[in-house]
């Protein structure tokens, strides 16, 4: 008989698509698991409405539970609750950092406030000497900064 605990275990496997060292779980949009009879049913809340990555999610979740034993996986994506960068654990916070992407900062903010995304901490050498260079990264979810000391441009996981 599968546990629940197990499935949030297994879950640990899958992976961002975008951000391969970051988690699912880590990333906060997990927000139940049952289990019935080996009969997995997963609701989650993506960090962005129409996040391109959602089907991929959606895919790797279920090959994942199947792949360990899961007889059926049921997959429900709840827009109700919305996700805010607050869910990120502290683990996932350091996931960001190892890949090179500054991390959210913490507590209520908004991502129309242009604000937060000045000053923010350089990934590579802590700096706070870094200035917003295009709020829309390569994604939705990330926007672009320019650090004075190292002279590089870095990515930040955007806070909402
Ligand atoms: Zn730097």
């Amino acid at each position: 008989m599968l546990t629940q605990k197990q499935i949030l275990a297994w879950l640990e496997e899958v992976k961002d698509p975008e951000i391969p060292v970051l988690s699912l779980v880590d990333l906060g949009i997990i927000n139940t698991v049952e289990v019935n009879d080996n009969q997995v049913k997963i609701e989650i809340t993506p960090t962005f409405v129409g996040c391109p990555a959602l089907e991929v999610m959606r895919q790797d979740i279920k090959d994942t539970l199947l792949k360990h034993g899961a007889r059926s996986v049921e997959v429900e994506v709840n827009y109700k609750q919305p996700w805010t960068s607050d869910r990120l654990s502290e683990r996932g916070r350091e996931a960001l950092r190892q890949f090179g992407l500054a991390p959210p900062p913490k507590g209520k903010v908004l991502v129309e406030d242009l604000e937060v995304l000045e000053n923010v901490p350089c990934p590579r050498c802590g700096s706070t000497r870094t200035g917003l260079k295009n709020p829309f990264g390569p994604t939705l979810c990330r926007s672009i900064h320019y650090c004075m000391d190292c002279r590089e441009a870095f990515e930040q996981f955007k806070p909402v």
